[in-house]
């Protein structure tokens, strides 16, 4: 192994001494020296090198060229070739990647990798798989001299591609031009007038004339204007409730970036990209061509949309999580919709916060980025109190509807049959009737979240995980939520053989005693369970939106982005599972999902309501919340957060063990603890370790450590110094661990 190291030493390198500093994928803190190749070809930072990796080969990234190594002479190897022709990566793209690399203290090589789309990572070409031909600038010369004379075929082929856009001409397109073009194409290479490629196919406009957008309203207007207005690196909080309008404003604001020839990115969050918003791109920006970039595509396609983006043939990218990664050479604008979604965070191996990169990358493009949400995280809020981003609110929703008015339903005094109170069952059918839709927020899937021994108390568990089975009545299943495991219902109590009661509701049983309830309406159930089949989600948001389903019933997957204007009604079944959740963002995710449940209702022409079936109507954050909106409540939650040092007033990071048994995992954080007080300076903390509020899981026990500082930088260098001795450690080979740098979930 050659591992590089940081500052160079200069040794007895010829001056002309030339070493690649190279990313691979492995997970290794560090970058790796190699010579070029032998055939004498220099790859740029970018390029990616193939080279003898231990006892393997593997694709790498030139990252850096350096005059020498500290490596020395003799281990010093040397790249077996190199794979492109030119940089996959900008050095924009490479500075992204060297700084998330040290923020989040995560191997660069890991890095690089999660930047590009799968086949590059091996040694795939990138060559799309057609010939293209490009001019030559002495192609360029002789076509401003007036060349070729005397050659009409050859001249009408080099005019062609003097007029191309960089995307490069094909055979089809020269046929059309000439009969003879494959003659007079020989003649103009031998020329060295114009040059061979290989390329993608041209995308074809779609069809149909862009639609109309709708005139904007005074609000959106003003934020149309200021981001319009920004010339540099300006960051934007776009506030609204669900149908004020965002939506809008973003289209508005990438069609001034479309007319200026220069790309978009919209990164949303994974189940926000919805068939609806893409195709209200399409019809917004027909001819404009937009690149794709989610968890859904095969990794042709997702090599093909990354090359679009790369080559800037797409204006618009848009793109879950790791299109924050995306090629954007002809950056004018990011947009981060639903900024305070957790899915933004990656939760494994390499967890960035692609929003917080997003709006790094944007102030190294020095362009502008627009946050969007309802209810912004309350990191945004501190921010844009703080005056680092400028707020933009809208205040009305568009068109007739009005803010739906709430009702807490006290579960102390209701009684709810299979988890429908009075009060709610007689909104259900006052709406029903009045030919409104319904929609019924229950954040658990399966039939019922418990099953019970009432003669010994008995409750089925899974043996690897501390969690209790969840029962599936139709697959006639109980299952784990958090391995997987499965297993049929048993007969009889395991410990006393009595009868078992499936306990508390889920999707599933609350969509059995609604269809019991309402049987001349339509259901339709959205959660995991239904929606695993290909076409299923489709199928069913559009059974809503075309009004054929009168009750919808589901988990979180309906608070995402979706529009269903015809809701009037919105029963959120039971809010205490967020309330008192040991995370310190507990009330925060409570009060963000109400909120973007709630703004299902009155989206229309008509108000709506919300019901919340409760056991603490009197918790202040929810009366706050309900009462004075979500603007108040994250005042409020904020001013919690500061007295009590959490973030963002605080910065935090989470170091995780986990090991088949407790002792290995607890010994190593105590070690890793005991590592970091020989660093620590004052004002940092170190928390725990502690076990995880769930400590075993697929087997593993699980358990934490948290660092705590009041000053990024001091954490950041505080854990640069710490990651290299914990990695160092003899019981870091025992256990599996990891480094979350601004945890979003602490578990
Ligand atoms: P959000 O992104 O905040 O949920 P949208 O942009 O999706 O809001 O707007 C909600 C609905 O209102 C959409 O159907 C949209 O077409 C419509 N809409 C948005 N702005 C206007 C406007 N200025 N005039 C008329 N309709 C609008
Ligand atoms: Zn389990």
């Amino acid at each position: 192994m050659q591992r590089a190291t940081s500052g160079h030493t200069p040794d007895a390198a010829t001056p002309d001494r030339v070493v690649l500093q190279v990313a691979i994928d492995a997970p290794v803190m560090a970058l790796f020296d190699y010579l070029p190749p032998a055939d004498g070809l220099r790859p740029q930072p970018g390029q990616r090198v193939l080279v003898p990796f231990r006892r393997a080969k593997r694709v790498g990234v030139v990252v850096a060229i350096a005059g020498a190594s500290s490596v020395p002479d003799q281990r010093l190897r040397r790249a077996l070739a190199v794979l492109d022709d030119a940089p996959l990566l900008d050095t924009h793209l490479l500075e992204l990647l060297a700084w998330a690399s040290g923020y989040y203290q995560h191997p660069p090589g890991e890095v690089c990798a999660s930047a590009l789309p799968r086949l590059l990572r091996q040694e795939h070409a990138d060559s799309p798989g057609i010939p293209i031909w490009r001019i030559t600038p002495a192609g360029r010369e002789a076509l401003a001299a007036g060349a070729p004379k005397r050659a009409p075929v050859q001249s009408r082929l080099l005019h062609a591609l003097g007029a191309d856009d960089g995307t490069g001409v094909t055979a089809e397109q020269f046929a059309s031009l000439a009969a003879g073009w494959r003659e007079a194409l020989r003649l103009l290479e031998r020329k060295a007038w114009v040059e061979r490629a290989r390329g993608a196919p041209p995308v074809e406009p779609p069809p149909g004339a862009a639609e109309t957008p709708p005139a904007p309203t005074a609000a959106q207007s003003a934020a149309m204007a200021a981001i319009c207005a920004a010339r540099d690196f300006e960051a934007f909080l776009l506030e609204g409730v669900t149908g004020s309008g965002k939506t809008e404003v973003y289209l508005r604001a990438i069609a001034a970036q479309v007319a200026a020839g220069r790309q978009s990115l919209v990164l949303v969050p994974e189940i926000g990209l919805t068939p609806q918003l893409v195709e209200r791109f399409r019809r917004r920006f027909r001819g404009t061509g937009i690149a794709l970039l989610h968890s859904g595509l095969t990794d042709r396609q997702r090599l093909e949309a990354w090359r679009r983006a790369r080559d800037g043939r797409d204006l618009i990218v848009i793109g879950t999580r790791s299109a924050v990664f995306a090629p954007l050479p002809l950056a004018g604008l990011i947009v981060v919709d639903e900024e305070h979604d957790l899915s933004l965070k990656q939760q494994d191996g390499f967890r960035y916060s692609a929003r917080d990169l997003a709006v790094w990358r944007a102030r190294q493009l020095g362009v502008p980025v627009v946050l969007g949400s309802a209810t912004p995280s309350l990191e945004s809020l501190a921010n844009a109190s703080a005056g680092r981003y400028q707020r933009l609110r809208l205040p009305e929703r568009t068109g007739m509807a009005r803010a739906p008015g709430f009702h807490l339903v006290d579960l102390r005094r209701q009684v709810a049959t299979d988890g429908l109170t009075p009060p709610l069952v007689a909104a259900m059918e006052r709406h029903l009737e009045a030919g409104g839709q319904v929609l019924l927020y229950l954040n658990r899937r399966g039939y019922a979240p418990t099953l019970l021994c009432p003669a010994c108390g008995h409750c089925l568990e899974c043996r690897r995980c501390d969690a209790r089975l969840v029962v599936h009545r139709h697959e006639n299943r109980v299952a784990c939520h958090h391995c997987g495991a499965s297993r049929a219902v048993p007969e009889h109590c395991p410990e006393c053989g009595g009868e078992l009661l499936a306990v508390g509701q889920g999707t599933e049983r609350l969509e059995a005693a609604v269809a019991g309830r309402f049987p001349q309406f339509p259901l339709i159930r959205i959660d995991r369970d239904t929606t695993r089949g290909r076409g299923q989600i489709e199928w069913r948001l559009g059974e809503v939106a075309a009004g054929r389903a009168r009750i919808l019933l589901g988990t979180q997957m309906l608070t995402k982005g979706h529009d269903f204007p015809q809701v009037t009604l919105v029963g959120i079944i039971d809010a205490d599972q967020g309330l008192f959740g040991t995370d310190f963002r507990a009330s925060e995710r409570l009060a963000q999902t109400i909120v973007q449940v709630a703004g299902r209702a009155g989206r229309g022409e008509r108000p709506g309501e919300v019901y919340i079936q409760t056991l603490f109507p009197d918790h202040p954050l929810l009366q706050l919340l309900v009462r004075d909106g979500y603007e108040r409540f994250g005042e409020a939650a904020l001013a919690e957060r500061r007295a009590a040092g959490w973030p963002p007033f605080s910065h935090l990071a989470l170091l995780r063990a986990e090991a088949p048994s407790r002792e290995p995992a607890m010994r190593f954080l105590e070690r890793a603890r005991a590592a970091g007080e020989t660093l620590a300076a004052a004002e940092l903390r170190l928390l725990g370790p502690a076990s995880a509020p769930m400590e075993k899981r697929a087997g593993r026990y699980r358990a934490q450590l948290l660092v705590e500082t009041a000053n990024r930088a001091r954490l950041q260098r505080f854990l640069g110094a710490w990651r290299a001795l914990i990695a160092a450690l003899p019981e870091a080979g025992r256990t599996r661990w990891s480094l979350d740098v601004d945890p979003v979930e602490l578990f």
